[in-house]
């Protein structure tokens, strides 16, 4: 029985949530294969190759796996993945896209967004926006699932560099057809795997940027939104938080005029410290904030910018 995971980059290196899920793989203790899809991809390979729980990383390189397409990343999938019993990644929009696609042609189930790996086949994954937590039992011959990243610990580095086996790409499917990409440059943290991340809700305003930028310089932070606050025009769609955006789990959150619905809290209530700043003393953000300020944002925020002094490293 072997493992197969799906791994996230960016075209040079491995994301974070790659070595999480790869950590998540060792629940079947046994060996675990990595895919890497793309084009021009070798230095990705390269890197999965030189982590531990790592048995041999797959490579399939072809110029219509540039911009990495559902379609064409479930067809890899079902063609590499038939081999195997288990099929996992990060529980991005890009693996849940391309691996219901591959559970449909490979005509097995899905599980998503697993936090906990009971036994093989045995799985605990949030459901109704969090609320509730199933614990799961799937009977398909080939499992496949994705994993919340920050549910598992990164994998480390290997001694040694493990064997890069090439596969020839199934054919485009030329289902779908890429466009372009909207590219937003930060020179902040990534969202995903920031220590600290601020966050502004549709309250901010046009003010959005102007206020949170100063505090999340101030605190090495990344900055994210609430969905609210992406359907107003006032923050990049990449950045949302919640059920229907970004997971996230860092060590501290603050939520800056965000009131705290389910589906928002859906998205940060993994996170060590939460701290709210809501005028309004019943917002629902309260009820999970392990820290609250009751006040206008306008006011708060740029007293607490003046009141830091020194600054935290990312
Ligand atoms: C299927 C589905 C999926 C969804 N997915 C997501 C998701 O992924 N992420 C997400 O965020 N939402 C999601 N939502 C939307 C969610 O239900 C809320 O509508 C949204 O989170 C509210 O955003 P908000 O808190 O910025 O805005 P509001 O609900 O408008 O809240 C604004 C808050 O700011 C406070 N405020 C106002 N002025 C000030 C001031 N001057 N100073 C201090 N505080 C102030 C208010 O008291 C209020 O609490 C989803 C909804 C559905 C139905």
């Amino acid at each position: 029985m072997t493992v197969l995971v799906w791994a996230e980059h960016n075209g040079i290196s491995l994301k974070k949530s790659t070595r999480q899920t790869i950590s998540a793989a060792q629940a079947w203790n046994e060996p675990v294969h990595v895919l890497v899809v793309g084009h021009q991809v070798s230095a990705v390979a390269q890197d999965a190759a030189t982590l531990a729980g790592v048995a041999e990383v797959i490579q399939v390189d072809a110029p219509h796996l540039a911009h990495v397409l559902a379609e064409d990343l479930a067809a890899c999938l079902v063609e590499i993945g038939k081999d195997y019993q288990v099929i996992l990644a990060n529980h991005a929009p890009y693996a849940r896209n391309a691996l219901a696609r591959a559970a449909a042609l490979l005509d097995v189930g899905m599980v998503s967004d697993v936090i906990h790996i009971e036994a093989p086949a045995i799985y605990t994954h949030p459901v109704f926006a969090g609320s509730i937590l199933e614990t799961v039992v799937n009977t398909d011959a080939i499992q496949i699932l994705t994993v919340r990243g920050s549910a598992f610990s990164e994998t480390a580095p290997a001694p040694v560099a493990h064997k890069i086996t090439e596969r020839n790409a199934p054919k485009p499917q030329g289902l779908s057809r890429w466009i372009r990409e909207d590219v937003h440059a930060s020179d902040r943290p990534e969202l995903t795997s920031a220590r600290v991340v601020v966050a502004g809700g549709r309250a901010l305003g046009e003010q959005f940027n102007t206020l949170l930028q100063p505090l999340a310089g101030k605190l090495g932070a990344a900055i994210g939104a609430s969905r609210s606050a992406v359907d107003a025009g006032l923050a990049a769609n990449d950045i949302q938080v919640g059920q229907t955006g970004i997971v996230i789990a860092p060590d501290l959150y603050i939520a800056i005029g965000i009131s705290g619905a389910i589906q928002h809290v859906a998205g940060i209530k993994d996170s060590k410290v939460i701290v709210a700043i809501n005028n309004d003393p019943d917002a629902p953000i309260f009820q999970i904030a392990d820290y609250g300020l009751v006040g206008d944002l306008f006011t708060l925020v740029p007293e607490l910018v003046a009141g830091i002094t020194g600054a935290t490293s990312h």
